[in-house]
C-alpha cells in the first residue's frame, strides 16, 4: 500500500524543524495575545465557496468536495479563515467580545499538481484577528511574522505589500483594469475571458503565459485606492519602515482568494524556485458580514508550514534534541523485570530512560545505547544483580561507577540530574 498522489507521510526523523518551528511560533502567538482554535477538517462546500469565491482556483478546481450520505456537499477545508470566520460567527463571540486573536495550525488539502513545495494535503500555521480597523494590527502581523522567521533563523525572504483597497475604490479600479483588458481580450486564457465578466480581479492572478503577457503595464489597485485607503496603507507602510522591517511595495500582487481587501501581503524566498510564496495574508473587512455575522475588521495570514521547512532544510538550520538520560542494559530475565519498574519510574521523576526489552547480547545493547545518544548506561548482568553491584558508565567520560539495587532510583536521580 501506497500513500496517494501529493498526500505524504512525514517521518520521525524529519519532525524536528516541524516541532521548532511550532514552538516559536506558538510562544510567539502567545505573547502577543493570540489564542489557539481548533476547527474541522471537513465544513459545507458552500462556506468555502462563498467566503473564498466562485471563480477562485481554489474553488473551480483545487478543492476535494462529495456529496454528503444525507445530501448537500462536503469539502476538505483548503485553508482556515473561512472557518474560524465560521466560529466566530457561530458562537456569537462578537458579542462577548469582538476581538479576538486567533491562532492554529492543521492540514489543508488542495487538489494541485504535485511537485516540490506543493502538495494535496499540506499543512499552514494560521494568524486571525477579529474586530480591529487599525493599520496597526496590519503592520504587527507583519512584524509578527518577520520576527518568527527571524527566531528561526531564515534568511533571503522578502515581503511583498500591496493594498487592494474596499468596495469605495473598486468600481474604479475594475473600469480600468476592463478599459485595459478591452485592446487585449484576444491574449487572455479560455478561464479569463470567463473570468472578465463575472471577476475581473482574478485575472491579475492568473499565471497563464499569454495573460501575463496581457498584463504587462495594466492599472494596480494601488494607484486607485479611495482616501480612507491611501491612509491606512501609508501607515502600515510608514510604521514598518520605523522599525526597519525590510519590504517592497508590489502593485501586481492580488492573493488567489476574493475576501480580500487593503492589506495584503506575501512573504517570498528565492531558494525554492517556482514555489516562493512561504506565507501570506491579508484584510478581509467584509467578510463576516458577508457570512452572515455583524459587519467586523478582520485580518490574517497563514504560513506554508511545509515550505517553511524546506527553506529551513535547504539552510542547514539545525535543531539540536537532549540526548537520552539513561539506557538500562538488562540481561536476563530478572534483570529485565527491574529495570522495566526503573525505567518507568525514572521516566515518571522526569529522566527520559529507555530499556531494551528483546533480550539482546550486552555488545548489540552497548552499540544501541551509542546510536541513542545515552548520556548514561546502567548495566545489569546476572553477576551484577547476583553481587548487588550495577555499573553506572558516563558515556562522554568513560568514567564508571558501581551502585547498589537499594535505593537505586533517588540515587540515579541524584547522579543524573547533577
Ligand atoms: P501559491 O501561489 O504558491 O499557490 P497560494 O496563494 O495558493 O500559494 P495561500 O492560499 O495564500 O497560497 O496559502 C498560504 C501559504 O500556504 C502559501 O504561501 C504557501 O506557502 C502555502 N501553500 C499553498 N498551497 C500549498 C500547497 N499545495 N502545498 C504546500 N504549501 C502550500
Ligand atoms: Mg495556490
Amino acid at each position: 500500500m501506497q500513500t496517494i498522489r501529493g498526500f505524504r507521510d512525514i517521518l520521525p526523523e524529519h519532525i524536528s524543524l516541524w516541532q521548532r518551528v511550532e514552538q516559536e511560533a506558538f510562544s510567539l502567538f502567545e505573547s502577543f495575545g493570540f489564542k489557539e482554535i481548533r476547527i474541522p477538517v471537513l465544513e459545507k462546500t458552500d462556506l468555502f465557496a462563498r467566503s473564498i469565491g466562485e471563480t477562485t482556483d481554489i474553488v473551480e478546481k483545487e478543492m476535494y468536495t462529495f456529496p454528503d450520505r444525507k445530501g448537500g456537499h462536503l469539502t476538505l477545508r483548503p485553508e482556515a479563515t473561512a472557518s474560524i470566520c465560521r466560529s466566530y460567527i457561530q458562537h456569537k463571540m462578537y458579542a462577548t467580545d469582538p476581538l479576538r486573536k486567533f491562532y492554529m495550525t492543521g492540514p489543508m488539502f488542495r487538489r494541485e499538481r504535485p511537485q516540490k513545495g506543493r502538495y494535496r494535503q499540506f499543512y499552514q500555521i494560521d494568524a486571525e484577528v477579529f474586530g480591529i480597523e487599525s493599520a496597526y494590527i496590519d503592520a504587527e502581523l507583519i512584524f509578527l511574522l518577520n520576527e518568527l522567521f527571524k527566531r528561526l533563523g531564515l534568511t533571503g525572504l522578502t515581503a511583498h505589500i500591496n493594498s487592494l483597497g474596499c468596495p469605495e475604490c473598486r468600481p474604479s479600479f475594475q473600469r480600468a483594469l476592463l478599459d485595459f483588458l478591452g485592446e487585449r481580450k484576444e491574449l487572455l486564457c479560455e478561464n479569463c475571458t470567463r473570468r472578465i465578466q463575472k471577476n475581473p480581479l482574478r485575472i491579475l492572478d492568473c499565471k497563464v503565459e499569454s495573460c501575463q503577457q496581457a498584463l504587462q503595464g495594466a492599472p494596480a489597485t494601488i494607484d486607485h485606492l479611495c482616501p480612507a485607503c491611501a491612509d491606512h496603507f501609508d501607515i502600515v507602510t510608514t510604521t514598518l519602515k520605523k522599525q526597519g522591517v525590510e519590504f517592497m511595495v508590489d502593485k501586481s500582487l492580488v492573493r488567489g482568494l476574493d475576501y480580500y481587501t487593503r492589506t495584503a501581503w506575501e512573504i517570498k524566498t528565492t531558494t525554492l524556485g517556482a514555489q516562493s510564496a512561504v506565507a501570506g495574508g491579508g484584510r478581509y473587512d467584509g467578510l463576516v458580514q458577508e457570512l452572515g455575522g455583524p459587519a467586523t475588521p478582520a485580518i490574517g495570514f497563514a504560513i506554508g508550514f511545509d515550505r517553511l521547512v524546506e527553506v529551513m532544510a535547504q539552510l542547514e538550520i539545525e535543531t539540536p534534541k537532549p540526548p537520552l538520560d539513561l539506557f538500562i542494559i538488562a540481561l536476563g530475565a530478572a534483570a529485565l523485570e527491574q529495570a522495566y519498574h526503573w525505567s518507568c519510574e525514572l521516566n515518571q521523576r522526569g529522566l527520559r530512560t529507555e530499556v531494551d526489552f528483546r533480550g539482546k547480547s550486552l555488545k548489540s545493547l552497548m552499540k544501541r545505547a551509542n546510536k541513542l545518544n545515552a548520556a548514561h548506561v546502567l548495566i545489569a548482568g546476572e553477576n551484577e544483580l547476583k553481587e548487588n553491584q550495577l555499573i553506572l558508565r558516563n558515556m562522554e567520560t568513560k568514567d564508571q561507577s558501581s551502585l547498589s539495587m537499594d535505593n537505586l532510583v533517588p540515587e540515579l536521580i541524584n547522579i543524573l540530574k547533577s
